[in-house]
Order: C-alpha cells, then sequence, then structure tokens
C-alpha cells in the first residue's frame, strides 16, 4: 500500500472510532489470528454493583459495611469503588434522602484507616479502627490462613455461576462476609466476538478474576478460550506464549496491568476511557470505547494492504 493509502485508511479509522497511532500495526492487523480481551472494562462495562452481601458471624450489619468500605476507600479498583458506592447507597436508602437529592455524598461512615496496602490482583489489607482487616479475593484469604467454612464455600460456588465477582473481608482473621459483585457486559461485546470468528479469528479472555466466575462471563460472551486468576504482572506471558505457538496476537485492555501485554502484542488496543498508561502503549485506541473498533480496525488493514498498487 502506498503512503497515502494508510492516510486514507487512518482517516476512515478515525471517523470510525479507531485512533491508529503507526502504520506498522495496521499493516500486521490484517495477520492477526487471535484476540485477547481483558475482562473487567474491557468486555464487561467497569462499573460493578454489589447485588448482595452475606454475613457469617452475628457481627452488626452496618459494622461490617463501615469498616469493609473504610478498608476500600483508599484503592482505586472497580470494585473497591462498588463497595464504596454500595454505602453511599445504603444510607440514603436508609431515609436520608436529602443527602441524595442535594448529590452530597455522605461520607460519615468512614473510619479510621491506617497500615494500608494494596496486595496487587489480589485486594487490600490495613487496620480499620485498629481491627485487621483483609479485603479482596479467595486467594487473598487462603495465602493468610483464614478459614474458609463450607457455607462460605457454597455461597461463592452460587455467585460465580452467576457470572458474578466476590469480594471476601476477613477481620482479626475471621472471613466475616462475602459481597456479591456484578459488572454486565459491553452491549456489542458478543456480536464482536461473533464478528471474530467469521473472519477465522479466534477470541481469548484473561483476567485475574476467579476461574468459574471467569467462565461463566466468557460463556455469555461466547468466548470458549479463558485464562483466570492471571496476576498482574502475568497478562503479558499469555501474549508471548500464543506469539511461541506461531500466532499474530492483538491485546484489548484498559488497565495499567494490561499494558505490559499490550506492548507485548503484535497489536496492542487500548479502550479509550482506559488508563494513560494503557493509552500509551497501544497501537490503536478505541476512542468511543466501543469493541467493535477492533473489527472496523482488521477489517481497514485487509482493505488497505490486499492488492498492491
Ligand atoms: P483484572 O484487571 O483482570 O480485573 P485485577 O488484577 O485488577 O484483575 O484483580 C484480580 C482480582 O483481585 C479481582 O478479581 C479481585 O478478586 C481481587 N482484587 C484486586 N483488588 C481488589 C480490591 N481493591 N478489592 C477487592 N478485590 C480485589
Ligand atoms: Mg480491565
Amino acid at each position: 500500500a502506498t503512503p497515502t493509502a494508510v492516510m486514507v485508511a487512518t482517516g476512515v479509522g478515525a471517523t470510525n472510532g479507531v485512533l491508529i497511532k503507526g502504520g506498522e500495526a495496521l499493516e500486521t492487523a490484517r495477520n492477526i489470528r487471535h484476540v485477547v480481551f481483558d475482562k473487567t472494562g474491557t468486555l464487561t462495562k467497569g462499573k460493578p454493583c454489589v447485588t448482595s452481601v452475606k454475613l457469617f458471624s452475628n457481627m452488626k450489619v452496618m459494622d461490617f459495611l463501615e469498616l469493609s468500605a473504610s478498608a476500600e476507600a483508599g484503592s482505586e479498583h472497580p470494585l473497591a469503588k462498588a463497595l464504596v458506592d454500595y454505602m453511599n447507597g445504603f444510607l440514603s436508602s436508609q431515609g436520608d434522602e436529602s443527602s441524595d437529592a442535594l448529590h452530597i455524598k455522605n461520607t460519615g461512615w468512614l473510619r479510621n484507616v491506617d497500615s494500608f496496602e494494596v496486595v496487587p490482583g489480589k485486594g487490600v489489607r490495613c487496620n480499620v479502627d485498629g481491627r485487621k482487616l483483609l479485603v479482596g479475593s479467595l486467594r487473598l484469604l487462603q495465602e493468610q490462613d483464614i478459614m474458609i467454612s463450607s457455607e462460605a464455600e457454597t455461597y461463592m460456588h452460587n455467585i460465580e455461576q452467576m457470572a458474578r465477582s466476590e469480594v471476601l473481608v476477613a477481620i482479626d482473621g475471621q472471613l466475616e462476609g462475602i459481597f456479591a459483585v456484578a459488572d454486565p457486559l459491553k452491549l456489542e461485546a458478543a456480536v464482536v466476538v461473533q464478528a471474530l470468528k467469521r473472519m477465522g479469528i479466534s477470541s481469548i479472555m484473561v483476567t485475574g478474576d476467579n476461574w468459574r466466575t471467569a467462565r461463566a462471563i466468557a460463556k455469555e460472551v461466547g468466548i470458549d478460550q479463558v485464562v483466570a486468576e492471571v496476576l498482574p504482572g502475568e497478562k503479558a506471558e499469555v501474549i508471548k506464549e500464543l506469539q511461541e505457538r506461531g500466532s499474530i496476537v492483538a491485546m484489548v485492555g484498559d488497565g495499567i496491568n494490561d499494558s505490559p501485554a499490550l506492548a507485548m502484542a503484535n497489536v496492542g488496543i487500548a479502550i479509550g476511557a482506559g488508563t494513560d498508561i494503557a493509552i500509551e502503549a497501544a497501537d490503536f485506541v478505541l476512542i468511543k470505547n466501543n469493541l467493535e473498533g477492533v473489527v472496523t480496525a482488521i477489517d481497514l488493514s485487509r482493505k488497505t494492504f490486499s492488492r498492491i498498487r
């Protein structure tokens, strides 16, 4: 293709919501065989919502909620935001309607937090009002030898089968409760996976979330290859393994922990609303945050480079 053809393609991309940062990736895109999708914020809307809470002791509900939300208040993670939103919503539904109407966030629930620490890909640990909190995945709690009752296991099993994620809360060494959190798929996610399949491209989902939730979500969107419980540094490894088997691989992601994988992929595609680091690492940016841009970009590459002019 001539430089003019690449320029034209870049323009067509832009009008269709795809920012093409370089001609080389545009040329590679026509040979993509696998597209690896991050889950949260890429296939899903990335605005998770608490759908239920279960307590395993006779601790007061308000105490449990306030301690949990306080622990998560310092985290930027979408699941942390879901817990904080839930706390705020819980208060405004308890009759404090004035603050809701005025859009004033009630932060009266925020307790004293110290020794706050993020455990990457697992959750947070800190002291809240002098009590030791662990908030995050099953793995996080298991690593600290927290006992998981069979009642808790059954509850998690149910959550996971409904394609929901869970956030476990341990207080002073005991599992006190579990939040179930739902993060719906983007409306176009399933049709994009189907369109790619028709183009001879297979989709793979990669996530730090647990295996069962990951599989349930993948099933909803029509993806049969899943890699779950991946730690933040490991997503790039998944890309590398596919490449070593001779594949041209694209990665689609939005998070800081996706950026090494975006850089490793033959074509890195960032969600426009994603983190700056992801956008920097990518070759294409979906400026409208719409996954159909993945199909558009590959189509454009095939059309631009199919004939020698
Ligand atoms: P991904 O980007 O694929 O969603 P992350 O590495 O951000 O994965 O998180 C992996 C898992 O770690 C989450 O599914 C969750 O179980 C747990 N986790 C991480 N941070 C938090 C947090 N602040 N609160 C609760 N759980 C968390
Ligand atoms: Mg993400």
